[in-house]
């Protein structure tokens, strides 16, 4: 049996949740329990601990008291801080509406007015330090987020490329970026059919002299590919490149966290 988690969650509330596009839910937050969140980190990485089904908030919340159960009986997930406003203590998390198969996404798609749950975070924001002469940012849905907030971050004089894949044209929408940054949608149906359309996409864009810094994540048989073309064809320095698998067709994300972890730890030996 799991040991409870050393630090322990807020519990969060839902103020409102909107499809912002067929596939994707905005879910805002909102509370006192969200004093002392701190500002700028959207882009960083958060744990999103789910409630079970029927479960309610005093149980849940038992969980999470001092002298709580030890045992850990919630699924946890990891999401990205979209945006935080601490004037008005609201907090946004976009979700993807994949169906019905995970807890995460099933909270999302039934999350009305009074929903919770816990919420440990946030880690450091991604990309902070932006010193490239040209910046690639790809995503799927899952990884919109953080590219969203990271082309928010971007000087405005920052030029590159932007590369999105979506699963129907009804889930492009309109996104801030800087003037120089050009931006392209990809529309691949079926998000459970390995998908080489950004890769092939990225393989033909005319790379740029200088320093290349990039923000992509996505689904990780695409990530595991764009990773071996920038380090090993173009030789893109690691520490200019976020680039990481945010999910795995055919996994959960237990699963493919130890799948990432094995792999580090292989790379290392
Ligand atoms: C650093 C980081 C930040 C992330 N930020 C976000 C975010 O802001 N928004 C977001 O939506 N996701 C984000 N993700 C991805 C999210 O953690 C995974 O998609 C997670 O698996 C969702 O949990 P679940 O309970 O819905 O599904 P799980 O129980 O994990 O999986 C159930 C099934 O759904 C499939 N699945 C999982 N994700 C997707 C997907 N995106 N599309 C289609 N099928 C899928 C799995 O392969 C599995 O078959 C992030 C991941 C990481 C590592």
């Amino acid at each position: 049996m799991a040991s409870r988690p050393k630090r322990l969650p807020r519990v969060i509330t839902v103020r409102r949740a909107d499809y912002l596009s067929p596939n994707m839910i905005r879910v805002t937050f909102a509370g006192p329990e969200l004093e002392g969140f701190p500002p700028g980190h959207e882009g960083a990485n958060c744990k999103l601990i789910l409630p079970r089904e029927g479960e309610s908030r005093e149980e849940f919340e038992t969980y999470f008291a001092p002298d709580g159960p030890e045992e850990k009986v919630h699924a946890v997930r990891t999401y990205t801080i979209r945006s935080f406003r601490p004037e008005s203590l609201e907090l946004d998390i976009d979700f993807v509406a994949h169906g019905d198969n995970g807890p995460a996404t099933r909270w999302a798609q039934r999350a009305t007015e009074g929903a919770f749950l816990g919420l440990l975070g946030p880690g450091p924001a991604k990309l902070t330090d932006f010193y490239a002469d040209w910046y690639l940012i790809a995503a799927d849905l899952s990884a919109l987020p953080v590219a969203e907030a990271t082309l928010e971050a971007l000087p405005a004089d920052a030029h590159g490329a932007a590369v999105f894949e979506v699963p129907s044209k009804e889930d492009i929408r309109s996104i801030t970026v800087p003037k120089g940054v050009e931006v392209t949608w990809l529309v691949q149906e079926d998000v459970h059919k390995p998908s080489t359309a950004q890769v092939d996409l990225i393989r033909g864009l005319d790379w740029p002299s200088g320093t290349v810094q990039t923000c992509i994540a996505g689904e990780s048989s695409v990530i595991r590919a764009l990773r071996d073309y920038l380090h090993n064809e173009r030789n893109v320095p690691k520490k200019d490149t976020y680039i990481s698998g945010y999910w795995k067709i055919g996994l959960i994300e237990d699963q493919h966290q130890q799948m990432k972890r094995a792999e580090a730890a292989a790379v290392q030996a």
